[in-house]
């Protein structure tokens, strides 16, 4: 407890000049809760490490700030693999971790995914990528093809492992550690601790120190969450009152399956709103799009499925709105987790039917909040 309160600079957690510098010029003050209890310790030694906190506590910068010091810009080998569910994730991972280094030269990171040219990428890393990001599946291959090796790498990132988990990804990313080096350190980034991860934790690392923080943290606190009871054919209706009562309202909207998302997204935009859809059944030019213009707010929702809104960080966002309940509840927390971040107050709404309210409760009991049962909005309160 100590610790913590001499703990609260960036200056005091051993980062280097230039990261520092990288930091101040992104206009972070100071280290959140899991950067301060990570970096020092993955600074310090080499070792295994466990860190789970929710979404949009910062966990970026927690395994992105020690990578970057550990890599040796003398060497265009491949030092560092980070692994994330998503072909965004990886993007947005990279852009990051571009941005923690920009006053490190020779510093090399490279995003690997699929849906995009594997000849492309296979020349960039041949150029010497010291840290490469990837999806799990693409990886693979290119381990397979021998474009990629990962003989030599210090450093293995799992982040978001529930997420890739629950993809499916444990068999991929099982043969992509055969390939990497016993002595290499492994950090395992996640929001939630299911079963799976625990065992991925005992099977791939070696005492790893354990970071956790607790549930009521600073990102969960911004937010409120709301769910309103509707009959099930009025469910689209309900939404666009939600919306209708939040004029300003910029939110990404989930729903359980691609065909709803496209639906759903087509009949906002046939009834005047401004939204698009993501999932996966578009090409990756279509999702970097997409999102491209949620991010610079020309569009005002973003109707996801869970897997192409993954880890997704995009700031303001006002409200989430479930227009269903995702199907495994633990997913909740992901996406409750797109608002709220970096201190900002966010709304969750979940739109349910009756019979849906025991799910609730187990939400509840996930999150450790409690919801607000709420009416809908009615016509003189959408007019004012
Ligand atoms: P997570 O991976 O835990 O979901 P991210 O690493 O994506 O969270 O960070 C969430 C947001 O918070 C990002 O916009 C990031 O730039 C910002 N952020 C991270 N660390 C800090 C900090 N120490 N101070 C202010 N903002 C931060
Ligand atoms: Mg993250």
């Amino acid at each position: 407890a100590i610790f913590k309160i001499y703990m609260n600079t960036f200056e005091s957690l051993g980062l280097s000049q230039e990261i520092l510098e990288a930091v101040k010029d992104m206009g972070f003050e100071s280290p959140s809760e899991v950067q301060e209890k990570t970096i020092p310790i993955l600074l310090e030694e080499p070792t295994d490490m466990v860190a789970l906190a929710q979404t949009g506590t910062g966990k970026t910068a927690a395994f992105g700030f020690p990578l970057i010091q550990n890599i040796d810009l003398n060497s265009k080998s491949t030092q560092g693999l980070i692994l994330s569910p998503t072909r965004e994730l990886c993007l947005q991972i990279t852009n990051e971790l571009k941005s923690y280094a920009k006053h490190y030269k020779n510093l090399n990171t490279v995003a690997v995914y699929g849906g995009a040219s594997i000849t492309d990428q296979a020349k960039q890393i041949k150029k010497g990528a010291q840290i490469i990001v990837a999806t799990p599946g693409r990886m693979k291959d290119m381990i397979r093809r021998n474009i990629i090796d990962i003989s030599k790498i210090d450093i293995c990132i799992l982040d978001e492992a529930d997420e890739m988990l629950n993809m499916g990804f444990f068999e991929d990313i099982k043969e992509i550690l055969s390939h990497s080096p016993a002595t290499k350190n492994t950090w395992l980034f996640s929001a939630t601790m299911p079963k799976e991860v625990a065992q991925i934790a005992k099977k791939f690392m070696q005492n790893p120190k354990e970071i956790t923080i607790g549930k009521k943290n600073v990102s969960t606190k911004n937010v409120t969450h709301e769910y309103f009871i509707v009959a099930g054919r009025d469910r689209y209706n309900a939404m666009k009152r939600l919306v209708d009562a939040n004029p300003d309202i910029y939110a990404v909207v989930f729903c359980r399956t691609k065909r709803d998302t496209q639906k759903v997204a087509e009949r906002l935009i046939e009834d005047g709103y401004s939204a698009s859809a993501i999932h996966g059944d578009l090409s990756q030019n279509q999702r970097d799009l997409v999102m491209k213009s949620f991010r610079s707010k020309s569009i005002q929702m973003l109707v996801a499925t869970d897997v192409a809104a993954r880890g997704i960080d995009v700031d303001d966002i006002t409200h989430v709105i479930n227009y269903q309940l995702p199907d495994e509840i633990e997913t909740y927390t992901h996406r409750s987790g797109r608002t709220g971040r970096a201190g900002k107050e966010g709304t969750s709404m979940v739109i349910i039917t009756k019979s849906e309210i025991r799910k609730i409760k187990q939400v509840e009991r996930i999150i450790g909040q409690s919801f607000v049962a709420k009416e809908l909005p009615t016509g003189d309160e959408i007019c004012k």
